[in-house]
């Protein structure tokens, strides 16, 4: 559970204008959606978020703390799973847990029971226990992209981004993957971002909504008010 603050945010790739003064603020605990079409500047805003892309100007705070880089207590899920398609599922959850372990550790499997415990717990809020022990790549692309989830919930995160997490599924497995990852966000009290472009999805999965048409930000409310095509 984070508080999220970000303010007069812009980013430029020359003379593209990614993010262009975006300002917003989410309370502890609440279920976002960002909307808006290819390019809209969704992936940037996240990757701000995630600390992996520096804005240009403008600032961001998670619990009243500037984002300077990369942190652990914000995980990330991507439209591609980036699993280990080799590894089981387990194994690829337990992966998670490699900022609280040594590379060296990690290669000989030893990682410490907690972490064990919490990818087990995280295969069970996204519906896999049962498949632990199952290869990645033999899962569909539904069940991967679960397996993703729970590697993010196993990092232990207070803030949960997901970008187009289920851009690459039909309907009926995207909207699969949205119902798991807002049980996994419930349970756990996890402020999350989700970045859609789908409206229905994002109408029936959405508390609050943002959305974004070249790189500002033109709607940001409540389920009621949620009215914009964006
Ligand atoms: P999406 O719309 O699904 O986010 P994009 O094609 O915008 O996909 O971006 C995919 C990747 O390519 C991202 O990592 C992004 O940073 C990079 N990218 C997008 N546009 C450019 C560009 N004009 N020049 C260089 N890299 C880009
Ligand atoms: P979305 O996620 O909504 O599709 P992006 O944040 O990927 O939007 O892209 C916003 C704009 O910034 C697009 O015009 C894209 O081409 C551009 N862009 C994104 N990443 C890069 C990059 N690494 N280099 C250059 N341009 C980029």
């Amino acid at each position: 559970m984070s508080t999220i603050e970000v303010t007069n945010l812009s980013k430029s790739y020359g003379s593209v204008q990614a993010l262009d003064d975006v300002s917003f603020t989410i309370p502890d605990g609440e279920f976002v959606v960002l909307l808006g079409e290819s390019g809209a500047g969704k992936s940037t805003l996240l990757r701000c978020l995630n600390g992996i892309t520096k804005p240009t100007s403008g600032s961001i705070t998670i619990d009243g703390e500037p984002v300077k880089g990369p942190r652990n207590d914000v995980a990330m899920i991507f439209q591609q799973h980036y699993l280990l398609e080799q590894m089981s599922a387990y194994s690829n959850a337990l992966t998670g847990a490699l900022g609280r372990t040594s590379f060296l550790e990690s290669l000989f499997g030893r990682y410490e029971t907690d972490d064990k415990h919490e990818a087990l717990r995280a295969l069970d809020t996204v519906g896999l226990l049962d498949q632990a022990n199952q290869r990645a790549g033999h899962m569909s692309g539904g069940q991967q992209q679960r397996v993703g989830i729970a590697r993010a919930l196993v990092q232990n995160p207070n803030l949960l981004l997901a970008d187009e997490p289920v851009a690459s599924l039909d309907p009926a497995s995207a909207e699969n993957v949205m119902r798991y990852i807002r049980r996994a966000a419930a349970e756990r009290d996890l402020s999350t971002i989700a970045s859609l472009h789908q409206v229905n999805i994002a109408r029936e999965f959405g508390e609050r909504f943002l959305g974004m048409k070249n790189g500002e930000l033109v709607f940001d409310g409540y389920r009621d008010d949620f009215t914009v095509d964006v």
